[in-house]
């Protein structure tokens, strides 16, 4: 407003003329083209904060499912750690394997895999918080960041999960494909203080999950051994 009524000032010492109608008609035409001006930068300013917002998660998300992408599940493990370090809080790290994947793909083909993939996908987020951050590791692993609840917790909300999923095949058209997971639990300040070695110690316990026979879940304390129920490892 202060540059229009300067603009508008400006113009007429430089241009004043006797005929008032010729001055107010300048006046206003100055006033119109600066408000023109305004709105088309404001237009132009949102519109660039719009794409740039949408490019950020674009950068984020898996293209296949949707999900976060490991950029954006690293970006937030760092988030969540503060935060649990700040408030002593639980915060655990889980990752998922489909099993026998591979025969999926070689069965079905590699469509029919990617749908099994959206489905694996779908399923799991739709059975998690909405602060839990899961995202697409790569290839058919998953990874969870569960905030603010303890091994047993996390250990039998993702044993749940598990047998849900391994007790409702995949239909896809005229086929119905089973498909079962393994997985394996960190705890922050427990297993590891920071990503790589939380990382680590889950992809050591889905190794002893496939171990002992897939369809299962690893804790540190907990663990399934297939269809049974969970066996705390401390009494074994
Ligand atoms: P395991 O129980 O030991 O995990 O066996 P697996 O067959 O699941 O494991 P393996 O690592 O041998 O096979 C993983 C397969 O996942 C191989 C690869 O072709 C397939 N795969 C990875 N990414 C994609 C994808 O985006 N789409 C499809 N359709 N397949 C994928
Ligand atoms: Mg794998
Ligand atoms: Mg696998």
């Amino acid at each position: 407003m202060t540059f229009i009524t300067l603009g508008v000032a400006m113009y007429h010492i430089r241009f004043i003329s006797t005929d008032l109608a010729v001055n107010i008609a300048d006046s206003l035409n100055i006033i119109l083209s600066s408000c023109l001006m305004i709105s088309l930068a404001h237009v132009y300013e949102v519109n660039r904060e719009k794409n740039e917002e949408r490019l950020l998660e674009l950068a984020g998300t898996d293209k296949l499912t949707g999900l976060a992408n490991r950029m954006r599940l690293i970006e937030t493990f760092r988030l969540y750690a503060e935060s649990a370090k700040r408030n002593n809080s639980a915060l655990a790290v889980v990752l998922f394997d489909i099993d026998f994947f591979k025969n999926i793909n070689d069965k079905h083909g590699h469509p029919v895999g990617d749908a099994s993939l959206q489905y694996v996908a779908k399923f799991i987020k739709d059975r998690i918080r909405k602060t839990d951050l899961f995202a697409r590791f790569g290839g058919e692993e998953f990874a969870l960041l569960v905030a603010g609840a303890n091994q047993e917790h996390c250990f039998n909300h993702v044993n749940s999960i598990r047998q849900q999923l391994s007790n409702l095949p995949f239909v896809y058209g005229e086929l119905t494909i089973p498909i079962t997971f393994s997985s394996g639990i960190s705890m922050f300040g427990i297993d590891g203080e920071n990503f790589d070695e939380l990382l680590s110690n889950a992809d050591q316990r889905l190794y002893i999950a496939k171990d002992r026979g897939r369809n299962c879940v690893v804790a540190a304390n907990y663990q399934t051994i297939s269809e049974a129920a969970q066996v705390p490892l401390t009494s074994s």
